[in-house]
C-alpha cells in the first residue's frame, strides 16, 4: 500500500513529524489504497518559519523573476496533467473528463497571473501622495478536497504575483493530489521556503497555522462552520482573512426558456463534480404554471446522467468522496422526503447495480418551498430542489432568500436573463449554462464569504496599501 508521509518545507521533501495516520480509501471501490501520515503542529510551525525566512528575499524579487516562476509552475503542472487527473479520479471519484478539465485550470491560473503581473500597478499617485501596494507577508492557504489543484493554484498565483510566501494546508482527504502538487513546485524550481505544503487535520495543523503570530494573511476555502471559527479566532491578531465558503445557488428558469434545454442545463449545473461543488445550482426556480412540464423535462433529461465508475469514458456521475459525505447526503434525501418534497428522479439508497462505492442516486425534488431544510442548507451532493415562483419579482425574492450568495444561474432569452442577473445578490451570475472566467472576481455575498479572488483580485488580495504623503 502506498504510504504518503512527506511534507514539503523549505524546498525539500522531509518526513512529517506528525504520527497520526489516516487510511486512504478509493471512493469507487471502498478499498483501502494507502496511508496518509498527517502533518502536526510542529510541521506547521516549521513551514511558517521557512515561509517567514524566505519572505524578506522573495518580497523584493523583480516582477520579471516572479513572472518566470509563474510560467515555470504552469509548465510543471501542465507536464504532469495526466498524473494529476488520475489522482483526482482515484481520490474523490470525479469523472475523468471533469477531472482533466479541473487539472488543466491550474496551469491557466499561473499563466494568467504571469500575464497580469506584466503591467500590474504596484505604485500610483493619488492626490498628493504615492500609494504603494506591498506584499502582506506570510500567507496561509487552507483548501478543501474538491477541486484541489484549482483551489491551491488560484490562491498561489495571486500570492506569488504579489510577492508573498506561502504555507498551503491542503486537505487530509487529498493526500495524493497534494503530494503530486508539491512535486510540481519542486520541479518548477521553487526557491526554498517560498511555498510549503503540509497535509494534515484542520483542527491540528490548520489551527496551528491560523493561530501562528508570524502569519499575516489567511485565505480559506471550505465550510462555513470552519470559516467562521477562523474569523472568530483571528480577532486577536487581525491577520487579513479571505473566506470562500459554501453556496446554495439558484438556477432561475425564466418563463421564455426552452424547458427541455433548461432541464438538461439545470442538471449539469447541479450535478457537476458529483454535486460536490460550492457553485452547484441546487435550487431550480421555475414558473409555477410550468412546473409539471419542467419535471417531465427533468425526467427525460435524466437519461444524460450516467452514474458509475468515474474511470469509464461516458460516466458523468461518480461516487461521493467518503462515507461521511455519503451518509450526510442520504440524510438530506430522507429529510427532504420527511419535509414533504416529492422526488422526480432518485431518492434514498444507492443507484441500481452499484452496491459498493459511495454512490448516491442523483435526486431532483419538486414540491419544495424555500423554508425547507433541503432548500436552505448546503447538501454538497447531487440533490436539486425545484421551487415554483409566481412572477419575476417573486423569483428574485426566492433567489435571494438564502444565507448564501456565491453563485447564481439564469436561463432564458439572453437580454432578459442578463437584466434579471442584476437582481440577484451573488458573487457570480452565469447566463444560459455553466461558464468560467478566471479573470472575473470570485467570492460570496452574505455568508458565502468575505473577499474576492481570481485574476487581478487575487493579487490585490495579497497586498497591503501604504500611502507616502508629500512630494
Ligand atoms: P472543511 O471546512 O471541513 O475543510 C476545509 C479545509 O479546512 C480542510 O483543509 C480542513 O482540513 C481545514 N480545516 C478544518 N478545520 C479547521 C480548523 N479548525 N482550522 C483550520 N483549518 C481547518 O470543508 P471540506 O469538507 O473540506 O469542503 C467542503 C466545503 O468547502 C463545502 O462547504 C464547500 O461549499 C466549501 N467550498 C467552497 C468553495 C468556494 O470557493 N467558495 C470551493 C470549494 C468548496
Amino acid at each position: 500500500m502506498d504510504r504518503l508521509d512527506q511534507v514539503y518545507i523549505a524546498g525539500r521533501f522531509r518526513a512529517a513529524h506528525g504520527r497520526e495516520e489516516l487510511e486512504r480509501i478509493d471512493p469507487t471501490t471502498e478499498e483501502p489504497t494507502g496511508i496518509l501520515v498527517m502533518a502536526d503542529a510542529h510541521d506547521a510551525g516549521l513551514a511558517v518559519d521557512s515561509a517567514r525566512d524566505a519572505f524578506a528575499g522573495f518580497s523584493r524579487t523583480s516582477r520579471r523573476e516572479r513572472i518566470d516562476l509563474l510560467h515555470a509552475l504552469a509548465d510543471a503542472v501542465a507536464a504532469r496533467a495526466g498524473a494529476l487527473t488520475e489522482a483526482t479520479v482515484a481520490e474523490y471519484g470525479a469523472p475523468m473528463e471533469q477531472a482533466r478539465w479541473r487539472a488543466g485550470l491550474a496551469a491557466g491560473n499561473f499563466r494568467l497571473a504571469a500575464r497580469l503581473l506584466e503591467d500590474f500597478a504596484f505604485e500610483r499617485r493619488v492626490g498628493g501622495s504615492t500609494v504603494i501596494a506591498q506584499p502582506v507577508g506570510v500567507a496561509v492557504h487552507i483548501v478543501p478536497w474538491n477541486s484541489v489543484y484549482n483551489a491551491i493554484s488560484v490562491k498561489l498565483a495571486g500570492a506569488l504575483a504579489a510577492g508573498c510566501t506561502v504555507v498551503v494546508k491542503a486537505s487530509e482527504f487529498s493526500g495524493l493530489q497534494n503530494q503530486l502538487f508539491a512535486e510540481c513546485l519542486d520541479a518548477a524550481g521553487m526557491p526554498p521556503g517560498v511555498v510549503n505544503i503540509v497535509s494534515g487535520r484542520g483542527d491540528v495543523a490548520g489551527e496551528a497555522l491560523t493561530g501562528h503570530p508570524d502569519v499575516r494573511k489567511i485565505s480559506f476555502t471550505g465550510s462555513n462552520a470552519v470559516g467562521k471559527s477562523i474569523l472568530r479566532k483571528s480577532a486577536d491578531r487581525l491577520p487579513r482573512v479571505t473566506l470562500e465558503l459554501g453556496g446554495k445557488a439558484p438556477t432561475v428558469v425564466l418563463d421564455d426558456a426552452d424547458l427541455a434545454d433548461a432541464a438538461v442545463k439545470a442538471l449539469a449545473i447541479a450535478f457537476a463534480n458529483n454535486g460536490q461543488a460550492c457553485i452547484a445550482g441546487t435550487r431550480a426556480l421555475v414558473q409555477r404554471r410550468q412546473l409539471a412540464s419542467f419535471c417531465t423535462a427533468i425526467e427525460a433529461a435524466s437519461s444524460t446522467i450516467v452514474t458509475g465508475d468515474p474511470r469509464e469514458p461516458g460516466t458523468t456521475m461518480g461516487p461521493l468522496v467518503n462515507r461521511r459525505q455519503f451518509e450526510r447526503v442520504q440524510g438530506y434525501i430522507r429529510m427532504g422526503l420527511a419535509e414533504g418534497a416529492r422526488p422526480v428522479i432518485g431518492g434514498e439508497g444507492r443507484p441500481r447495480g452499484l452496491d459498493r462505492g459511495y454512490f448516491v442516486r442523483p435526486t431532483v425534488f419538486t414540491d419544495v418551498t424555500s423554508d425547507m431544510t433541503i432548500a436552505r442548507e448546503e447538501i454538497f451532493g447531487p440533490v436539486l430542489c425545484v421551487i415554483g415562483y409566481e412572477d419575476e419579482d417573486h423569483a428574485a425574492q426566492i433567489a435571494n432568500d438564502t444565507p448564501f450568495g456565491l453563485h447564481a444561474y439564469v436561463i432564458g432569452e439572453d437580454d432578459r436573463a442578463r437584466a434579471f442577473a442584476r437582481r440577484i445578490d451573488a458573487g457570480r451570475v452565469a447566463i444560459n449554462g455553466v461558464a468560467h472566467d478566471p479573470e472575473a472576481p470570485f467570492g460570496g455575498f452574505r455568508e458565502s464569504g468575505i473577499g474576492r479572488e481570481y485574476g487581478v483580485f487575487g493579487i490585490e488580495d495579497h497586498l497591503e496599501l501604504k500611502a507616502i504623503l508629500g512630494r
